[in-house]
């Protein structure tokens, strides 16, 4: 309870889809509850017709499907990898893993997504892949960023965390890259508590990441009656999901369009009734350029300066609604500074938006009473000028 007598609005509660329980009654019930089962095929041909991506692999987390993409990029200590400043720590933490250098670069101020006009700045002969993130799902410059890859002969990952059901151009995301990753971690659009996927666009590295997702040995051909025997093969690790995890997945992934309807609902009465308030007092609302779908991942405001930041987020937990913070800059990081490098020119835009940021609650089950609280909470806030 809160000071006005009501229940705390959180930042974010997952929705129970329609056949959840069900499915996860089947799987634990079934007798099949290791990797590669029944559910983990129905959730993966459903990721794979959203994506329209080559082929796709269940993963542990988000993080874990970075890690594998850097396996099969084989980065070498002292290789490079440009990414955003302006991202979560395992964007870059997957990369250095393997002794490679995360590159930060700035973002841009109206997406907030990586500023490709500053990617070309931060290439040199060590460089081996570009990482895009498509923060809150809108995508970044993603013909200009293929084609500098394609130059340079460099790699193109996309994390596209946020990015499931977003489009560029009406292409979805995670079909850019050679690689993208998605996350199914529980304050995604689709979770299943902790998971992710690989998506692979480049034929060639699906049957290598087979075998790193399964330690390293061959057992997926194994399992398709393609050897005789599974036998340690290559590196890797234990990146496959358990198929009960796959079958809370594949309820979710049914229940996409009944998600992300009500999930554009909310995202549209924000965008609608605070657009005066906002403008009334200096502060910005997400940017979407045309020719970008985005999926209602996250919904954030930009105040004018670091202590509205932080005063605008006590006037809301102090009224009962959770507001939070993003991303801090990756290149100021302890393990960024240690780790990584940042691009010439520095970060100062990340630096800028990272300390006026604020995002609100946003998820499927937000009912209209409680998007109408969060409204008149926030815009009962007025920054002192
Ligand atoms: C959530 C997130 C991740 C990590 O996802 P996990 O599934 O929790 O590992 C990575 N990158 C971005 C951009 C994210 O938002």
């Amino acid at each position: 309870m809160t000071a006005t007598g009501r229940t705390a609005i959180p930042f974010n509660r997952p929705h129970v889809a329609r056949n959840e329980l069900a499915y996860l009654r089947e799987a634990v019930c079934g007798g099949f509850t290791c990797g590669d089962g029944p559910f983990t095929r129905r959730a993966t041909a459903l990721l794979k017709e959203f994506t329209r991506a080559g082929e796709a692999l269940l993963t542990t987390s988000c993080t874990h499907a970075l890690e594998m993409s850097a396996l099969l990029l084989d980065l070498r200590p002292g290789d490079e990898v440009i990414m955003p400043s302006f991202t979560f720590v395992s964007t870059a933490n997957a990369y250095a893993l393997r002794g490679a250098v995360p590159v930060f670069v700035d973002c841009r101020p109206d997406t907030l997504n990586i500023d490709e006009q500053q990617i070309e700045g931060a290439i040199t002969e060590r460089t081996r892949a570009v990482v895009a993130v498509h923060y809150a799902g809108v995508a970044c410059e993603m013909e200009i960023i293929g084609k500098i890859c394609e130059r340079y002969g460099l790699a193109l990952v996309e994390d596209n965390a946020h990015g499931l059901g977003g489009f560029y151009h009406g292409r979805p995301l995670g079909s850019f890259g050679e690689m993208a990753t998605q996350s199914f971690h529980a304050t995604k659009n689709i979770q299943c508590g902790e998971g992710g996927a690989l998506l692979l666009n480049d034929p060639k590295f699906i049957a290598r990441a087979e075998i790193i997702r399964e330690k390293g040995t061959d057992r997926s051909r194994f399992y398709r009656g393609q050897v005789d025997k599974y036998r340690w093969v290559d590196i890797g690790s234990s990146y496959l999901p358990s198929d009960v995890l796959a079958a809370q997945l594949t309820a979710q992934l049914e229940s996409f369009d009944v998600i992300q309807r009500k999930r554009h609902a909310v995202w549209a009465r924000y965008d609608k009734e605070l657009a005066g308030w906002a403008e009334e007092n200096g502060i910005r609302r997400p940017l979407v350029p045309d020719g970008c779908e985005h999926p209602a991942h996250l919904y954030y405001l930009l105040l004018p300066d670091p202590e509205h930041q932080q005063s605008f987020i006590a006037h809301l937990a102090e009224m009962g609604v959770c507001g939070s913070f993003h991303y801090q800059p990756l290149h100021a990081a302890p393990a960024g500074v240690m780790h990584g490098r940042v691009a010439p020119g520095g970060c100062p835009v990340t630096e800028h938006v990272a300390d006026r940021l604020v995002r609100l609650p946003l998820f499927a089950d937000l009912d209209e009473d409680e998007v109408t609280r969060v409204i008149a909470c926030a815009s009962a806030y007025k920054p002192s000028r």
